[in-house]
């Protein structure tokens, strides 16, 4: 599955930058991880400051 970003996502980029595929972009309010591409590594649970990226 996924990774998901919640609504607790504060649009401060780090994760994106760590996604090794280029699966995360910003969205309208916060930054969203198309599913298609996420290969579910985990890397950008591990550097969010307010845990927003989620196993869906
Ligand atoms: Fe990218 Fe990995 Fe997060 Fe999926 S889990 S969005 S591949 S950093
Ligand atoms: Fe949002 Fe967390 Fe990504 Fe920052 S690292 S953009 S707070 S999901």
């Amino acid at each position: 599955m996924a990774y998901v970003i919640s609504d607790e996502c504060v649009s401060c980029g780090t994760c994106a930058d760590e996604c090794p595929v280029s699966a995360i972009s910003e969205g309208d309010g916060k930054f969203v991880i198309d599913a298609d591409l996420c290969v579910s590594c985990g890397s950008c649970a591990g550097v969010c400051p307010v845990g927003a990226p989620q196993e869906g």
